[in-house]
């Protein structure tokens, strides 16, 4: 960190959000600065997520959510694919197994529709069972959607954000923000952290579970955050054929419901749960309720997961708000700009999010690059370690924080209370 100079932007947070804003801005030309207050990026809410990038089949109409996801599905796979990253178009399957959930594929499907986000394709029970032959029998009907992907969910924001790095960008880990202060003068924000402070035109708020702390310290209270757990369970790679596609269930008013998958590296895992929490951390152990309701779930839906063995436990926590929305909020009387409540969607909106904040920082602050812009996205090279870190060639190492990143390259389990 530089605290003689200014910088265009500085971002506060380095999960998925701050990493995909990193990348964009420092690709057209800002001068950026990432603070993380953790001895490691993409260590909280990025940290506890299922991988998946959905195609917004399912998000509200009209939302900035929604924007955020299909701009992000225009641009990720190109970009997934420069930069040399794993993901798998493995497809979702929403399985019906009641005539109550039957009679809400067709509104599903119409939803996805009219978003004209995404292929979606209504299957007979005898097409459902030939793409899924271990499914339990007792489906009454389901839809294939066939865009939806899964990614490495800890790898993709943080070779983002070493691509960063690469091209100029500082980041700094163990620095937490105390502070901020903004002079009309010359209307730059000092941001005062534990490491000493520094000037900036603009700061972006990207810090998740802690967003409307964040804004309390900016003067600002637009939002809450909710806190909402997750919990998982993770198998074998023996059991990586029980299931070729994600296996969804048909969501309620309340939750998308919990989900049969698979990771990139091949692990199935059952989750997330939807439960509300005063606790903004992930706890490193999962009650033993939510273990049999998982498990119940899963044998239940596909009935030879029995006989696969359980290698890890997970949870993650949601940043989400009262708003059901994204709430990205821009104050260009004092160069603020709010990304919070990325509740639920943060990996599949990732660049759309990024994008929307570029346009913003153009167009609405009026700030200029103080850099020229970058034409291409290049590969950066690493290597997994045995020690479950990835080490890349200009020296910088990074511990694998999410574990089905740990769980799929190191066939060892991670103890969330190490991070
Ligand atoms: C159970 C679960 C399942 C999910 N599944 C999916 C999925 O399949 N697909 C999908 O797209 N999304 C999914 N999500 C949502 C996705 O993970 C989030 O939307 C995303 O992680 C939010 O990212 P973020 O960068 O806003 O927050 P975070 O990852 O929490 O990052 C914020 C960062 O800010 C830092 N910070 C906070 N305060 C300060 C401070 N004062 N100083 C410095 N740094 C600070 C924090 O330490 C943190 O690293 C899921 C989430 C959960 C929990």
């Amino acid at each position: 960190m530089n605290t003689d100079q200014i910088y265009d932007v500085v971002i506060i947070g380095g999960g998925v959000v701050g990493c995909a804003t990193l990348f964009h801005l420092t690709n057209n030309g800002y001068n950026c600065l990432m603070l993380e207050k953790n001895k490691h990026l993409v260590a909280e809410a990025s940290a506890g997520n299922s991988g998946m990038l959905h195609t917004g089949f399912d998000a509200p109409l009209g939302s900035l959510e929604l924007h955020c996801i299909q701009q992000c599905q225009v641009h990720i796979f190109d970009i997934l694919n420069k930069l040399d990253l794993p993901y798998n178009r493995i497809g979702a399957t929403m399985v019906a197994w009641d005539s109550a959930q039957m009679s809400k594929l067709p509104i599903i499907t119409q939803h996805s529709n009219i978003a004209n986000v995404s292929e979606i394709n209504q299957l007979s029970l005898s097409q459902l069972y030939q793409r899924e032959p271990n499914l339990s029998r007792n489906a009454t009907g389901a839809i294939h959607i066939p865009g939806e992907t899964i990614v490495d969910p800890w790898l993709t924001p943080i070779v983002m954000a070493e691509h960063a790095r690469i091209r100029g960008a500082q980041i700094c880990i163990n620095t937490m923000v105390n502070n901020v202060e903004f002079n009309d003068s010359n209307r730059t924000w000092n941001v005062f952290t534990n490491k000493g402070n520094v000037g900036s035109k603009l700061v972006i708020n990207c810090s998740g579970l802690y967003g409307d702390i964040i804004e309390k310290i900016a003067g600002y209270s637009s939002f809450k955050i909710k806190p909402r757990k997750g919990q998982y369970l993770i198998f074998n790679k023996t059991a990586k054929d029980v299931i070729s596609s994600s296996i969804l269930p048909v969501p309620t008013e309340i939750t998308k419901g919990v989900i049969v998958f698979k990771s990139v590296y091949d692990n199935v895992i059952i989750g997330p749960t939807a439960e509300e929490t005063e606790d903004r951390h992930a706890s490193p152990t999962i009650n033993s309720g939510i273990t049999t309701r998982l498990w119940n779930h899963g044998k239940k839906t596909v009935p030879s997961l029995s006989k696969h063995d359980i290698v890890h436990m997970y949870t993650g926590v949601r940043p989400a708000t009262e708003n059901k929305d994204y709430q990205i909020i821009a104050r260009p009387d004092r160069n603020w700009l709010t990304v919070g409540g990325i509740r639920s969607t943060g990996l599949s909106g990732c660049i759309g999010i990024a994008d929307h904040v570029l346009a913003q920082v153009k167009y609405k602050f009026g700030i200029e690059p103080s850099k020229s812009s970058w034409e291409t996205i290049k590969k950066v090279n690493f290597n997994f370690t045995k020690n479950g870190t990835v080490m890349f060639p200009h020296g910088i190492e990074h511990l694998i924080t999410h574990p089905l990143t740990f769980t799929g390259v190191t066939r060892k389990t991670i103890s969330q209370s190490n991070l």
